[in-house]
């Protein structure tokens, strides 16, 4: 086994979205795959006409492009074992099915949909023969019974006939063995009445044409594997490694879901995940790099060091704030440049189209740019750049730096009136013009600098100090806000 060439595939239905457990399958895919240099398939399982959404199928593509998952076949890319979409393949299926059928592994069944509605309905309220599924009523018609029903042209699905009695076991990679008694396995629908396979049956049989090695797929297949394999002994076909990825919950333990947070790529995406970000932390759902302890990796590095034997059964637990750390480290990576492009529909939106002084912009992408963990935190970060935040004079006590309301009104005359008269409205200009101020009232730095930037914000934190502030706040509103706060401040002490 070890010798063949590995080919795994990412097989996902067109259901519109890109949930975090179906991008962390194919990541897994395409990982157990390119780990040893074999090959990554892209299948589109469209055989369930009802959930099909349009344009899902290009959705798919795009955010496997945009991960860097790219495949080797598919159905844009072609390859040999083409169609690569299942509705694309209805011919391949029946054969098969007629096959079992012929030698008595599979059967015609002629229930109408009433009987089975009644069936069901027998079952939920506990009247029913059989505890779970179909009955089995066609599985011993008489081939004259059959026949009949053949010539009165009514329409029949084909079911699997499974074993009544023994076991089945079968051996995950990540699981372990499994085993089911094969009474609890349900003679399942193989193909339906208008030829459309279900995906129980074509997944195998996909599998099989296209020399899939290794099934990488979320554990909810877990218990319905038995059947595949049971398909394959049928056809004499040597079974997949199958490798079952662990539930994703939510830090509360129940699983996954919107109350959660965001679950898709393209919804976490929008809260200003960065593409590299959110595939780094959806490796980690289920696996860790062995004795190695660092936490970021890109897709390459992931490649060097992934091995499934690392892959653990317990559920993995989908943590947003480590996710947002993560997120943090790819942003402080990005360079000047790429930062600036990242933040600017952040802030583009933040100021509703208003035009912004390119200073301001990129004073604004400097002082964001090691503070944020993602775009969408610019918002409550630079609230104060809007409308100061609410405050009364206690705003100015600081012990520490000797800075009372009173001294703070005396700079802040002393900022006004030095920066009115600059040339230039930059951030070097502003500096050294505090900086003199510094000087000649001989004070320390953080006395000089804070009461401004207290005044101009509201704020005791915040991104930036007064220099950088007034780079953004442009001259008219830095000049007008620190106005505003020197008539509310004291011009002295109030006596002790
Ligand atoms: N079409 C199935 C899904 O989207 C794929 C399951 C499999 O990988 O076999 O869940």
């Amino acid at each position: 086994m070890c010798s063949v060439r590995r080919r795994t595939r990412f097989a996902p239905s067109p259901t519109g979205f890109m949930h975090i457990g179906n991008l962390r399958s194919a990541l897994y895919a395409w990982l157990v795959a390119k780990s040893h240099d074999g090959d990554f398939i892209l299948r589109i399982e469209d055989t369930d006409r009802e959930r099909y959404v349009e344009g899902a199928t290009e959705l798919i593509y795009e955010t496997l492009a945009e991960c860097g998952l790219s495949h080797d076949e598919g159905p844009d890319v072609g390859g040999p074992c083409g169609p690569y979409v299942q509705s694309e393949r209805l011919s391949h299926y029946r054969p098969f099915a007629e096959k079992l059928v012929e030698e008595g592994k599979a059967y015609r069944c002629f229930c109408t949909k009433e009987r089975l509605e009644n069936l069901a309905e027998a079952r939920e309220s506990g009247e029913g023969e059989s505890s779970f599924g179909y009955d089995r009523h066609c599985r011993d018609l008489s081939p004259e019974e059959i026949q009949k029903n053949l010539d009165e042209g009514k329409p029949y699905v084909i079911r699997q006939k499974m074993p009544l009695e023994g076991e089945t076991t079968y051996h995950d990679e990540v699981y372990g063995d499994i085993t089911i008694a094969n009474k609890e396995l349900e003679d399942q629908i193989l193909l339906k009445s208008d030829g459309f396979p279900t995906y129980n049956f074509a997944n195998v049989i996909d599998d099989h044409e296209m020399g899939i090695t290794h099934v990488v797929r979320g554990c909810e297949y877990l218990s319905s594997t038995p059947k595949y394999n049971l398909l394959y002994e049928a056809f004499g076909w040597e079974k997949p490694v199958y490798i079952h990825l662990p539930l994703i919950l939510g830090t509360d333990g129940k699983k996954l879901s919107k109350r959660h947070g965001a679950t898709s790529f393209a919804d976490l995406h929008k809260e200003g995940y960065l593409t590299a970000a959110i595939l780094n932390y959806i490796a980690f759902l289920g696996w860790a790099p062995g004795s190695d302890t660092r936490e970021v990796f890109s897709l390459e590095e992931l490649r060097g060091v992934f091995d499934e034997k690392h892959i653990s059964k317990a559920p993995a637990v989908f943590d947003y704030q480590k996710l947002r750390w993560m997120n943090g480290e790819y942003l402080k990576a990005l360079d000047d440049e790429a930062f600036a492009d990242y933040i600017r529909p952040y802030t583009q939106a933040f100021y509703e189209g208003a035009e912004l002084r390119p200073e301001a912009e990129s004073m604004i992408a400097e002082i964001l740019h090691s503070r944020i963990e993602s775009g969408a935190d610019l918002a409550g970060m630079l609230s104060f750049l809007k409308a100061p935040a609410e405050h009364g004079s206690d705003l100015y006590l600081n012990k520490k730096q000797k800075l009372t309301p009173a001294l703070s009104r005396r700079v802040l005359e002393a900022v006004c009136q030095a920066c009115s008269s600059l040339e230039q409205w930059d951030k070097s200009s502003i500096y050294d013009s505090l900086m003199g101020l510094k000087e000649t009232l001989a004070l320390k730095t953080g006395q000089v600098m804070g009461p401004p930037r207290l005044a101009l914000s509201g704020q005791q934190v915040t991104p930036g100090g007064a220099v950088e502030i007034m780079t953004i706040l442009g001259r008219e509103e830095s000049l007008a806000r620190m106005q505003s706060e020197i008539e509310k401040l004291p011009e002295a002490e109030p006596e002790a």
